[in-house]
């Protein structure tokens, strides 16, 4: 995968693709998953999206035309994300498939971890090509305190925060989401400087609180495996009100 290639016609390689998205955006969408993440969640739901250098084949105009079969359940909000894996590792065919979709008025989102951003060249010239085309970012943030973030994932948050910051000076649209999982990621303070850190920034319309699940255990057995957060259980309802009330946008 080489996010420097800058010719027409990239291919791209994803996982999956989801058609009935709900969850992944605004309104019904069809969900792009691509194949490649640099982060190594201890909680990763999909697994199996993370290496590099397999997923199948295709090219922009081929996905779009298969996403276009969906359009009539789209309504005024929905259209197309592209999730992963990691949709910056292969920013440049991403940029070729919102660059089609916008031409046809469709409603385009990025949900990224942001674990690639940066502010150097050639990184930076690609990722606004690619925003100029962007509707909605959905960013995810995995823990505001650096140490923790990378018990989690492997690799710090400065560039992630910075991420952040760089939609809020551009007025990018972003919703901000974050994994609550109890022991990892729910910590009063924690909670309380992201939501200080979120607020700080312009851009943000939505901040979702998404509680840990067990479901991709399965794949990370089926990988051959062991799953770090054996043992660990989903939120209590209550943990999660306390996150939604710490995140919240109007907790000023
Ligand atoms: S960023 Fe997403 S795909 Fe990548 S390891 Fe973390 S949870 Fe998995």
């Amino acid at each position: 995968m080489d996010i420097n290639n800058t010719e027409k016609n990239i291919k791209g390689y994803i996982h999956s693709t989801e058609s009935f998205g709900a969850a992944d955006g605004p309104g019904v969408r069809f969900v792009v998953f691509m194949q490649g993440c640099p982060m190594r969640c201890a909680y990763c739901h999909n697994p199996d999206t993370r290496d590099t250098g397999c997923g199948t084949e295709v090219c922009a105009d081929e996905l779009l035309r298969r996403a276009l079969r969906y359009r009539g359940y789209w309504g005024e909000n929905g259209g197309i994300t592209v999730s992963g894996g990691e949709p910056l590792m292969q920013l440049d065919f991403v940029t070729e498939l919102f660059k089609a979709a916008k031409a046809s008025g469709i409603n385009t989102a990025l949900d990224t971890s942001g674990a690639p951003f940066s502010r150097e060249e050639p990184f930076f010239g690609r990722l606004n090509a690619l925003l100029e085309y962007t509707d909605l970012v959905l960013l995810d943030i995995k823990e505001i305190n650096p140490e923790r973030h990378k018990a989690l994932t492997g690799f710090g948050n400065a560039n992630i925060l910075d991420m952040a910051r760089y939609l809020s000076e551009t007025g990018k649209p972003a919703w901000i989401r974050h994994v609550l999982v109890p022991g990892y990621t729910d910590f009063d303070e924690d909670l309380a400087a992201l939501g200080e850190f979120i607020r700080s920034l312009s851009n943000v319309e939505r901040c979702e609180v998404l509680p840990y699940h067990t479901l991709g255990i399965h794949k990370w057995e089926s990988m051959g495996l062991k799953y770090p957060l054996d043992g660990v259980k989903p939120p209590t309802a209550d943990r999660i009100k306390n996150a939604e009330a710490k995140l919240s946008l109007s907790n000023y």
